[in-house]
């Protein structure tokens, strides 16, 4: 039998009481604002933000049609992931489980909170064993399972059979982390929230929706999950100018998409490109809008392309990631100018 959510839950979390700002007391529409402190004269920002991210909730609702009672809304993936791990895992006892090798954020935010790492161990090609055996070892300290697809810094989706099988059989929480998701062709795990309610979907306003600078994140799961994060998240984690913006980037939907297209039809070209250099030795498949890439040496291609003004991520060291580079896709001119660059060195080196 699994755990229920409530029973995941810490016991403190489940019994406190969320702050009540005024603006959670009183959510009509007056003329007179007396309960919050605020300066009442006319600045653009001198009320308080909607605790409850109603309008971008709803523009989210609109434009994507994800209901608004299965969101949450952070600053950033990154406090989402950290509200979760606070929710359901209790410091010093708990743990969480993550793909390995996958994203750092969640082995900070357990570190941070004094929550230990149970690693499941990825093949060469950066997939999980078919009949995920590894089920059948889960500790009774795990709570959370963050699930990466498509992965980073690999870049591959899993299967969504594969997903749903883990969803259904995981005891504990499965946050399927997808942050690329928009330039895969699989589906998201979205319409799966009312069949298992111990599934969260995390998207983010970073990537595909070209917003990192403001700081949105989205977590997607049954009103169970939904309300306890909200209990426990600050009150205000979205400026009234973060959700602004939002709204305005939803507004260019369509030029979203665009670019979307834009760059999974220019990654598979960069792909097949690399594959022409002598220095590569393979181009791994991508899902997302970066290319993990084996070369023959990893820190001198990173530095020459580091001297000739191009930044890319070197995850040498990472587990199945020797001597491998991380390339995000660029615009056409910036892919050019990497191709360029990745010539000119295989040029200086046969010359030498
Ligand atoms: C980039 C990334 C995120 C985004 O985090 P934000 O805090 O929303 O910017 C989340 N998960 C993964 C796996 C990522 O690579």
């Amino acid at each position: 039998m699994k755990r229920t959510i409530i029973e995941l839950m810490r016991t403190n979390v489940a019994q406190m009481q969320g702050y009540k700002s005024a603006r959670h007391e009183y959510q009509g529409s007056a003329q007179v604002f007396l309960d919050a402190n605020e300066n009442p004269f006319d600045w653009p920002y001198n009320r308080y933000p909607d605790p409850h991210h109603f309008r971008l909730k709803r523009d989210l609702w609109k434009t994507i049609g994800w209901e608004m009672g299965k969101i949450t809304l952070g600053n950033g993936s990154d406090e989402l992931i950290d509200l979760l791990i606070r929710a359901f895992c209790v410091p010093g006892k708990d743990s969480i489980r993550v793909l390995n090798p996958s994203y750092g954020m969640y082995e900070v935010s357990a570190a941070l909170n004094e929550i230990s790492i149970v690693p499941t161990d990825l093949n060469e090609d950066f997939e999980l064993e078919p009949d995920l055996s590894f089920l059948n070892n889960c500790l009774p300290s795990e709570k959370i399972f963050f699930v990466t697809s498509p992965n980073n810094p690999s870049g591959n989706a899993f299967h969504p059979a594969l997903l749903e099988k883990i969803v259904k059989q995981y005891d504990g929480i499965v946050v399927v982390d997808e942050a690329y998701i928009d330039f895969s062709s699989r589906d998201s795990m979205y319409h799966l929230i009312d069949t298992y309610d111990n599934l969260v979907v995390l998207r983010t306003f970073s990537k595909a929706f070209a917003s990192a600078g403001i700081r949105v994140g989205i977590a997607l799961s049954s009103p169970l999950i939904t309300n306890v994060l909200h209990k426990i998240k600050p009150p205000y984690n979205l400026s009234t100018l973060v959700m602004d913006e939002a709204i305005q980037v939803l507004q260019k939907y369509d030029r979203i998409k665009t670019q979307i297209h834009l760059l999974s039809a220019d990654r598979d070209q960069l792909a097949l490109d690399l594959q022409t250099l002598k220095n590569v030795e393979k181009v791994f498949p991508s899902d997302a809008n970066f290319l993990l890439v084996r070369v023959k040496n990893a820190q001198s291609m990173y530095d020459y392309l580091r001297k000739n003004g191009i930044i890319v991520r070197n995850r040498n060291g990472q587990f199945h990631c020797d001597e491998c580079l991380r390339f995000t896709v660029g615009t056409p001119v910036e892919n050019k100018r990497l191709m360029e660059v990745l010539r000119n060195m295989e040029t200086a080196e046969n010359s030498n």
